[in-house]
């Protein structure tokens, strides 16, 4: 496997990072996952700009960003991957030696480093749906940054991998948020039910396309928290990621959703998001 590690291309078991990395020692540094669409990478903008954001968010530069969709599409050439590519960007502080919290000197360089792999979807899961547990959001504060520091979401996903379940949904005071790496939806009455954007969430790009599909389709949306008491009210449930798509939802802990069978307007949708990505 080609990977891409500052300014180089090279065989993943040749790239060398120093142990002084400040994303190995703080976390420090943000990250983006991209896919592509018959090799196109599917709204590669919108992943740009959440990209910038989280940089900004945390202070760090701006990157050339027009450079790093060729380098983008040298790797998915160099990998020879023909089918759908999942890209992830790591951008950290860089190296900085001796450790220090505070930032290092400006002219200490980002460390990058990307990766394309093959994406294995799971067509059963995006057929048949999938269990999910609740969990406490145990997260920071700014949710709305893609950081590279995962741990509160890597422990409540394997809670729920131990459940036998594929995602956990985080609870904030009562009110679902989203899913470890997953937007979370609900449908009632017709109405699609998802958590405004704000500091508490990531804001999904396939949350977006979703949205957009659903004002196209007159479905009436409505960017709540859900209070999880409600849960058993809804008709409907689905996950979203760039990875997983709509990925239906029939079962919520113990909660068994509209007889295991994925709901009408998630396969409506489903089926919306399928059409504009044949096309992409
Ligand atoms: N929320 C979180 C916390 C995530 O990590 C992800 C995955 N990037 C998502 C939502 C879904 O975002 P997207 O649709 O852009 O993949």
């Amino acid at each position: 496997m080609t990977v891409y590690l500052n300014g180089n291309f090279t065989l993943v078991e040749k790239a060398k990072l120093s142990p002084f990395d400040r994303g190995f020692l703080f976390a420090d540094g943000v990250y983006e996952g991209i896919r592509t669409y018959n090799s196109k990478l599917f709204r590669y903008d919108d992943h740009i700009k959440r990209l910038i954001k989280s940089l900004n968010e945390i202070k760090m530069k701006f990157i050339d960003t027009i450079k790093l969709e060729g380098i983008i599409y040298q790797l998915i050439k160099k990998n020879d991957i023909k089918d759908s590519a999942v890209i992830y960007l790591q951008i950290t502080r860089g190296t900085q030696f001796p450790r220090k919290h505070s930032f290092p000197h400006e002219s200490t360089g980002p460390n990058i480093f990307i990766t394309a792999q093959n994406l294995n979807e799971n067509k059963e899961q995006l057929i048949n749906g999938v269990k999910v547990i609740t969990d406490v959001d145990n997260r920071w504060m700014r949710c709305d940054i893609k950081s590279i520091s995962l741990l509160p979401a890597v422990l409540a996903n394997q809670k729920a991998v131990e459940a036998g379940a594929i995602e956990a949904i985080l609870i904030r005071n009562g009110m679902i948020t989203e899913g470890t790496n997953t937007n979370f939806f609900a449908v009632k009455n017709n109405c699609l039910y998802t958590a405004p954007e704000s500091n508490l969430i990531l804001s999904g790009i396939t949350r977006k396309v979703v949205l957009e599909l659903s004002k196209k389709l007159d479905i009436e949306i409505k960017e709540d928290f859900i209070n999880t008491e409600d849960l058993r009210s809804f008709d409907e449930f689905f996950i979203t990621s760039t990875t997983k798509e709509i990925t239906p939802v029939v079962q919520i802990n113990n909660l068994v959703v509209n007889a295991r069978k994925p709901g009408i307007l998630t396969t409506k949708l489903q089926e919306a998001f399928r059409k504009l990505t044949n096309q992409y």
